[in-house]
């Protein structure tokens, strides 16, 4: 009954922006493709656990040769999914067994703070090795392609953004529930199976934090489901390759367009050189993009302008934008005046006049 709330949702499919930017995530929500881990689930990988951790990434290194060969045969018809067994040990196991390995000196993210989380040891994000879930729905307010859209939000994030909307989760005023991956996957199993879910949404805080347990959810998940990746795209070179095979969507917040900003409002280094490498890696890895640009009071010249630009020079088009304008000040926003008022008309005409003068159309 979703489309009685979003109406728009019920077409987003049809929308030639959607088609254009994010094709085949349609064709895995409507089942017509794999979706990625799927495929990563396929891809034998022989190991025993014993060897060194270079040896393990040169696997990786080549059974991800091994996985864009069988995503191509299955995505041009040639191959058949439902005709392949899955392996004892494949690629995703092989990425499981990376993450809690780097779990034991933590660079998820470009934080890179060596904690050995597995010991309980805590970095930047609060996390140690337990993931813990705030909570999970349908969400229906998300952007119309990706709604009815199954939103897990994880404890814990590794920015400090002062004007989180968010933050009793980010900073963990709230503790939630500790789960397990088989959990997740049951629950992400029911809400697709069951009530129709067009994808897994993860997010916080920041998923990033919790990359371990969501390579188990996906492990122990048997239905043909689109991962989207809803982050603020801090992630660490080495999760980045780990979520080559994994994710469908990227669902990227791009907040600044330079460090100094970043610096101030969300307490994060070398903020714009990550972020966009982050944006041309997942490119490469063949997933989708849909960025979000939150415009912020009084930031219109140095971030929405540069970050932009920086989209229509080297993606163009083929990512999808949404420019959002429900800034509010929340958390701690109050403290910086130039942050401590809602957004105005004029401000968000000038953001959309300059996404016109780039030529970026597709807008969500
Ligand atoms: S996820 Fe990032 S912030 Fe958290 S411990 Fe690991 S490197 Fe640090």
């Amino acid at each position: 009954m979703y489309w009685l709330l979003r109406p728009d949702a019920a077409r987003a499919f049809e929308d030639r922006g959607v088609r254009h930017a994010l094709g085949r995530y349609v064709s895995v929500a409507t089942n017509e493709k794999q979706a990625n881990f799927r495929i990563a689930q396929l891809v034998p990988a022989s190991f025993s656990g014993d060897e060194s951790d270079g040896e393990l990434w040169k696997l990786h290194a080549e059974k991800l040769k091994d996985y864009e060969r069988l995503k191509e045969e299955l995505d041009s018809g040639r191959g058949r999914f439902d005709e392949l067994e899955r392996p004892e040990k494949s690629l995703l196991d092989l990425k499981r067994t990376l993450a809690w390995r780097m779990l034991e000196s933590c660079e998820f993210c470009e934080r890179r703070c060596k904690r050995n989380r597995r010991k309980g040891e805590i970095g930047f994000c609060g996390l140690a090795a337990e993931a813990r879930l705030s909570s999970e729905f349908l969400h229906m307010g998300e952007e119309a392609c990706l709604v009815p859209s199954h939103t897990f939000f994880f404890i814990g994030c590794n920015f400090y953004c002062v004007y989180c909307q968010n933050w009793t989760i980010s900073r963990q005023v709230e503790k939630g529930l500790p789960v397990t991956g088989e959990y997740l996957a049951e629950l992400a199993k029911k809400r697709r199976l069951g009530e129709g879910s067009r994808n897994v949404n993860l997010v916080g805080g920041s998923p990033t934090p919790s990359l371990h347990v969501i390579l188990d959810m996906l492990l122990n998940l048997d239905v043909n489901v689109p991962i989207v990746w809803n982050s603020n795209m801090y992630m660490s070179t080495e999760a980045m390759t780990l979520l080559h095979g994994v994710v469908d969507v990227y669902l990227g917040d791009f907040k600044y367009g330079n460090d100094a900003c970043a610096k101030r409002l969300s307490r994060v280094p070398r903020y714009f050189e990550v972020v966009t490498r982050n944006f041309l890696l997942a490119r490469e890895q063949g997933a989708e993009l849909l960025i979000r640009h939150l415009v912020l009071p009084n930031h219109v010249e140095c971030c929405t302008r540069r970050v932009l630009e920086w989209i229509a020079e080297h993606l163009g088009n083929r990512a999808r934008v949404n420019i959002m304008g429900q800034y509010r000040p929340e958390f701690e926003a109050h403290r910086h005046a130039e942050i401590s008022r809602r957004i105005t008309a004029e401000e968000m005409s000038r953001a959309f006049a300059i996404a016109k003068e780039l030529g970026l159309w597709n807008l969500d």
